[in-house]
């Protein structure tokens, strides 16, 4: 079977944003455009549009999905098949309790539209992701919406994103209008001007024309000056070009598009595109840029993973003929279909009812069927081919960021690494129905996300959820109420400590017990230590005998079979446990090393039970004596507020135990940087709103775990009690 669109006419892009800046509705728009680009031009009463639009609404546009296939031809030449262009928009939550997702997002999507609000301009949300995308490399482009709110101003939001994110930021186009007056824009490449007319937003270009092309007499030297701006800034992509300019020679304009674009995709350029998404107002003009300027599959480096046989790196390009090599990305739950994986391919192709392999696992699992998700349809797809992103049923061992891979030919890439939760709630159906649907509930939650879990409290039986941070898991809980219909009462959020030692100590475990007939022998010596921090390659050159895994080390030190082989799993699951119950306040106990040196065993007596809990007493004992102490979560905090509010807002964060890391100006604003812990940010959100006039804002995410302060862990260890 051949792939029925050549690669080099798809785009994987997301739409990213701070919230509230008008992703979804950016999104809802593109899925509505290029759901119904045919018609567009065609449609020309008002509230039969309407009409559509609402009913499209009622069915339900899956913008939700975590990948949306959809197809868009350029407005610039509608009859020419041949520009038809496949999109797979890759979902990207916009919060920063998110920012996990978002990274997740920026792996496997090639482009970015990062969508701004018109008014704020470049919010604290957008920075973190804009850093992100950095880091990943991502190309972009920026479009700044809501220019029809009332304060909107494209200039100053263009601003902010030069000083605050970039200095390769660029107009492509200037707004004609602002506020309720904002009727187009002018394309400062062609130097047209375009209008959107009607409910749909349909495109008209060259309205008025006792102006040059459209464009209104009062911006026409604006327009020209940002027109000389932006091709002085695409010939710096080429200096032959450059030396051509500076002697007046102005090159075409397909030779400027074409170097646009590749300014875009070297990440040389970001070019900076007006509109109103809500008004129908310049997003057909962005999706004509994602196919002019954001990268192809093809147009993108190579993926290096390793053999995980041998460590040797493996690079996979984007070719139907190379072996198969894929990222799963995203588990979700389809109400129709049950669990999907998606999947972007790397290299090679797959096919429906093959068989995959999962270096995570060592195994193979067949693939079922294989679905490509449209704005309301799912589309069942014999065969996808390097380059695409796809969901598939049926895999039931596969968890986010595995790598999928032809069996003959392992590769695993690079693997997602999600952090542990922070903060968690007890949470309790409120009714006995609610009772048997919410476990139901929380694990298909949990299968999702891998930064939110769920666990029992062993005392109480309480159910207890954990995630990144409040919002996280209000997020959680209305979910539950919306799309499973389980209604729950949840406790006060609590921060999640840890335990370790700073010190070393011996112990040894003993289990030696006569129950009825049967004899019960288990013994053990051990010597416990804190886990150095170790390199990548470090690790990997650890000794055969020395097993890490996240905040625990075993090394077997058994000598001549002192305990027989088969014990020695049993103990290496009885010190875990052990160290699940701190000894200080019962907190999960981290980053333990435990050396199994020595013990007995009996002929008769022993078995995998009596090993299990020797070691298990053994290390609660052996901690006990090793300076045990409790950690707690640090966050890094940014606040943003008015300059006068600033003394205030650094005293407050202080008088948190918070650490001021750093101030600087930005714009009108301050910019207050901090380290605090997350127990003293609970509420924070209506603090600050009261101390500055609800002027201020602030982002938070996690950064490390810290021993927490001497009369801090009494009170802890008093509130355990
Ligand atoms: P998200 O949180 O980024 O997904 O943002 P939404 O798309 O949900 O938009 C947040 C709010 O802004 C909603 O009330 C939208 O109706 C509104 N909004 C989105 N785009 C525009 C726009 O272009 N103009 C105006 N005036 N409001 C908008």
């Amino acid at each position: 079977m051949e792939r029925d669109y050549p690669l080099e006419k798809v785009r994987n892009f997301g739409i990213i944003a701070h919230i509230d800046a008008g992703k979804t509705t950016t999104t809802e728009r593109v899925l509505f455009y290029t759901g119904v680009s045919h018609k567009i031009g065609e449609v020309h009463d008002g509230e039969t549009t309407t009409d559509w639009m609402e009913q499209e609404r009622e069915r339900g546009i899956t913008i939700t999905s975590a990948a949306v296939t959809c197809f868009w031809t350029p407005t610039y030449d509608l009859t020419n098949k041949a520009l038809k262009h496949r999109f797979n928009i890759i979902d990207t939550p916009g919060h920063i309790d998110f920012t996990v997702e978002v990274k997740r997002s920026l792996r496997v999507l090639d482009g970015a539209v990062v969508v701004f609000d018109g008014v704020a301009g470049v919010e604290p949300q957008s920075e973190t992701n804009w850093r992100y995308a950095d880091e990943a490399s991502v190309p972009r482009i920026c479009f700044i919406n809501k220019l029809d709110r009332t304060g909107a101003s494209f200039e100053h939001s263009y601003k902010t994103i030069l000083e605050r994110l970039s200095k390769k930021a660029v107009r492509v186009q200037i707004p004609i209008g602002l506020e309720e007056h904002f009727e187009g824009v002018v394309d400062l490449l062609r130097m047209k001007a375009y209008y959107f007319e009607g409910d749909m937003g349909n495109l008209v270009i060259e309205k008025d024309l006792t102006a040059q092309a459209g464009i209104p007499e009062n911006i026409i030297k604006d327009a020209e000056k940002y027109h000389n701006e932006l091709i002085e800034k695409i010939v710096e992509q080429d200096d032959t070009l450059m030396t051509e300019y500076l002697d007046g020679k102005i090159p075409d304009f397909d030779t400027l598009k074409k170097l646009l674009r590749k300014g875009v995709i070297t990440n040389e350029i970001f070019p900076v595109f007006a509109g109103s998404a809500l008004k129908n107002k310049g997003v057909q003009l962005v999706l004509d840029a994602v196919v002019d300027y954001l990268p192809a599959p093809t147009d993108i480096p190579p993926i290096t993973g390793i053999d995980p046989n041998t460590d040797a790196p493996v690079v996979r390009h984007a070719s139907d003929t190379e072996p198969f090599s894929a990222l799963a990305f995203k588990v979700a739950t389809d109400p129709f279909v049950g669990q999907l994986i998606f999947f972007r391919v790397y290299s090679g192709t797959l096919e429906a009812g093959s068989y995959v392999y999962n270096p995570r696992t060592r195994s193979k699992e067949r693939i079922g069927r294989i679905l490509r998700m449209h704005a309301n349809d799912r589309e069942e797809v014999k065969k996808v081919f390097a380059g695409e992103i796809a969901a598939a049923v049926g895999l039931k061992e596969t968890i986010t960021s595995d790598t999928l891979c032809d069996e003959a030919h392992e590769v695993e890439l690079d693997r997602i690494v999600f952090p542990e939760p922070v903060i968690s709630l007890r949470i309790e159906p409120k009714t006995k129905a609610d009772q048997e649907k919410m476990g139901m509930a929380l694990n298909r939650l949990a299968q999702e996300d891998p930064t939110f879990k769920v666990s029992t409290d062993q005392e109480t039986g309480e159910t207890i959820i954990a995630g990144m941070g409040e919002l996280h898991l209000e997020i959680i809980v209305d979910r539950m109420k919306r799309e499973f219909t389980v209604e729950a009462n949840v406790g006060k959020p609590q921060v999640a400590y840890r335990e370790t030692i700073t010190g070393s100590a011996d112990a040894e475990g003993k289990y030696i017990k006569q129950s009825g007939g049967r004899g019960n022998y288990g013994h053990v010596k051990i010597k416990v230590k804190p886990m150095t921090i170790l390199t990548k390659e470090e690790i990997e050159d650890l000794p055969k005998n020395t097993k890490r895994s996240l905040g625990f080390e075993f090394i077997n030190n058994i000598k001549g079979g002192v305990i027989p082989q088969e014990y020695i799993a049993p103990c290496e699951k009885g010190f875990k446990e052990g160290l699940d119950r701190g000894i200080l306040a019962g907190f999960k106990m981290v980053n333990v090393s435990v050396d199994l040196w020595d013990g007995s065993y009996h002929e008769v007596d022993s078995n995998e039970m009596a090993f299990k809990i020797a070691a298990s007493m053994a290390v609660q004992d052996a901690c006990r004596n090793a300076k045990p102490v409790i950690l707690e979560p640090m966050m890094k905090v940014e606040v943003v507020t008015p300059d006068k509010f600033m003394g205030d807002v650094t005293g407050n964060l202080s008088s948190k135990r918070g650490l001021i890391d750093g101030m600087e100006e930005r714009g009108m604003n301050k910019v207050i940087k901090a380290i605090v812990p997350l127990s003293e940010m609970f509420g924070y959100m209506t603090g600050l709103r009261s101390m500055t006039e609800g002027r201020a804002s602030f982002t938070m995410e996690f950064l490390r775990y810290d021993i927490v302060p001497q009369n801090v862990a009494e009170t802890i260890i008093s509130a355990r009690k």
